[in-house]
């Protein structure tokens, strides 16, 4: 499936109107690759209201240019070579002191003073919404996910350090055609589970410790994100109800992933059963995140969040339970919403394995 960038740019292109602005200078490089297909760190597209677009990057990254299916010039100065009296910019992607030096040349140039309009996450917007060349990318990194955690399964075990099984799964991911990890992979056993970002350490797992790992791949630029909590050796029975507790609160959360439903309305699917069961402290984070060229993007699903899922998102699943002191279980799926119901990207089981 070949990715349509033109499409995508028409579609930014239609949207502009209602800024009124006559074009967009995007400058956000996840941003510029969704536009163009440029990988790059240093690159800007300026997409005008009639669709027409001009690209801009250094000579690093010129003849990659030529591949692509939109005009591109060399410039040092991406941004400075685009900016023009009026257009939009992308207020979260850049700096203030870029802003600045963009405005202060303009207004040598033209006389009158013409400034740059900041805009709100208007490529953010139509990137929640993925085409099924994207999907195939992401069910891709799902699926180099699972065969990872069922590659790497059997070696977890007493004396692994955390830092170690987080390097194994990272390993096993690259060698299995993932481009890298899709974020810091986190191991975190046995006390360590009540932090939900611990970051891996020497300590050693032990028989008794809940052990959770959140990880995933990335594949052509595509994230996947999933999470297991497994137990070495049998389970003492508050692990057992924790770990059921979380996996119903889970299951609750992704029946509740429905186009048109409210992002805080599958929040609350999940996160009611964890409080009604008098754990609401320890559910501090929201329930999911979108997924797809970063690992964490629109929409978000929280307490708080306003705005409704829409046909076609991928998103993310994680109710977790954290006792300080003790440790915790989380549970993670990718999915992405569709009409008649979710399609599971992350297949691993999430019956509670005993090792
Ligand atoms: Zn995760
Ligand atoms: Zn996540």
């Amino acid at each position: 499936m070949t990715i349509d960038h033109a499409a995508r740019r028409a579609r930014l292109a239609a949207a502009l109107p209602a800024h009124e602005v006559p074009a967009l200078l995007v400058t956000s490089p996840v941003n510029v690759r969704y536009l163009t297909g440029l990988v790059s760190s240093n690159a800007a597209v300026l997409v005008r209201a009639d669709g027409s677009a001009l690209l801009a990057t250094d000579n690093r990254y010129i003849d990659k240019t030529r591949a692509l299916d939109v005009p591109a010039v060399e410039a040092p100065d991406v941004a400075g070579r685009l900016a023009a009296p009026g257009v939009g910019i992308e207020a979260a992607a850049m700096t203030v002191a870029t802003f600045r030096r963009l405005e202060a040349g303009l207004k040598e140039g033209d006389g009158k003073g013409g400034g740059l309009v900041p805009l709100g996450p208007l490529v953010e917007e139509l990137r929640a919404v993925k085409d099924e060349a994207e999907l195939e990318l992401i069910r891709t990194a799902c699926a180099l996910t699972d065969q990872a955690f069922a590659d790497v399964l059997p070696m977890i075990a007493p004396g692994l350090t955390e830092r170690a099984l987080a390097r194994l799964l990272d390993n096993r991911m690259t060698e299995l055609g993932a481009d890298k990890p899709a974020f810091d992979t986190i191991v975190a056993a046995g006390e360590h589970g009540a932090i939900p970002h611990h970051a891996p350490t020497d300590r050693e797992l032990r028989a008794g410790d809940l052990v959770t790992m959140d990880f995933g791949a990335r594949y052509h630029g595509y994230h996947a994100d999933m999470t297991r909590t497994v137990c070495l050796g049998a389970p003492a029975a508050w692990q057992r109800d924790l770990y059921d507790l979380v996996r119903r609160a889970q299951r609750a959360g992704r029946h509740a992933l429905t186009p048109g439903a409210l992002a805080k309305d599958v929040d609350a699917a999940a996160r009611g059963l964890i409080e009604a069961a008098g754990h609401g402290e320890h559910f501090r984070h929201g329930l999911g995140h979108g997924v797809g060229l970063e690992i964490h993007e629109d929409p978000f699903l929280g307490p708080s969040r306003t705005g409704r899922l829409e046909d076609r998102v991928p998103i993310t699943v994680e109710p977790g339970i954290y006792l300080p002191e003790r440790g915790g279980v989380r549970i993670e799926d990718t999915l992405v919403t569709r009409e008649g119901g979710p399609e599971l990207f992350t297949k691993t089981t999430k019956e509670l394995l005993v090792l």
